[in-house]
């Protein structure tokens, strides 16, 4: 396989002091290059792709899940994963702090804010995160640690921009009252740029970094 090696050095030089960059090897091999360039954090978003990885690859790596989480499959990923971006229900976060119990460890969660147009995306509104945070406190083994959004598909940068602002804002109210909610994860190939503008702090980059993905083996 390929790994635009240039690509990634310039984009870990663009993200430098500004925010974390997790490689989306999701349909792809991982990628041994980027974990001998000092790469550690991979993001994937099918669980049987995850632990299939981490059972081969080096145990220094951060894994996080990305993708949209069943609640039946936590158990699966819930001995090692590094962060779970997408939480988008207290149900899935209740049984992400059951399984991290199990395990004698918590584990790192961000709330996903639905910010796209598109219906077809995951995520939580407003009032839904402020419920979940009122009540987070009785989970002992999870700890949200901010949130993550996806913007619409689209070239129209103004409407991406301002779905970004949107996180921003309610990032900040909850930043400012808890000093560990630090991660806004925004951001992918076609627009990390527009995202580091508005305040992004960890990105997810796939298709720039291993090429275009083929979804055909995956349903
Ligand atoms: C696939 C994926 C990415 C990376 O997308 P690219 O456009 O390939 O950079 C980022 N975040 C999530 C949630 C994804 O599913």
């Amino acid at each position: 396989m390929s790994i635009n090696k240039e690509k990634y050095l310039k984009i870990t030089e663009e993200l430098k002091d500004k925010a974390t960059l997790v490689a989306v090897s999701k349909t792809k091999p991982i990628a041994a290059i980027l974990y001998d360039l000092g790469q550690r954090d991979f993001g994937e978003n099918y669980v049987q792709e995850l632990i299939g990885k981490q059972a081969y690859m080096a145990k220094d790596i951060h894994w996080h899940f990305i993708g949209h989480l069943q609640s039946n499959k936590v158990k699966y990923i819930a001995p090692f994963v590094h962060l779970i971006h997408g939480v988008d229900s207290f149900n899935l976060l209740k049984e992400i702090n059951k399984q991290a119990a199990l395990n004698n460890r918590t584990i790192d969660c961000l709330l996903q804010l639905f910010i796209a147009k598109e219906a077809t995306k995951f995520g939580l509104d407003e009032n839904e995160i402020k419920a979940i945070m009122q009540k987070a406190d009785e989970l002992k083994n999870v700890h949200i640690r901010g949130l993550m959004g996806m913007a619409s598909l689209t070239d129209n940068e103004q409407i991406i921009k301002e779905e970004f602002k949107k996180l921003k804002t309610l990032y900040s109210t909850y930043s400012k009252e808890h000093p560990t909610f630090n991660i806004i994860s925004t951001g992918m190939s076609s627009d990390y740029k527009i995202a580091l503008t508005e305040g992004s702090n960890m990105v997810r980059i796939g298709s720039l970094l291993f090429g275009d993905r083929n979804y055909s083996r995956f349903p």
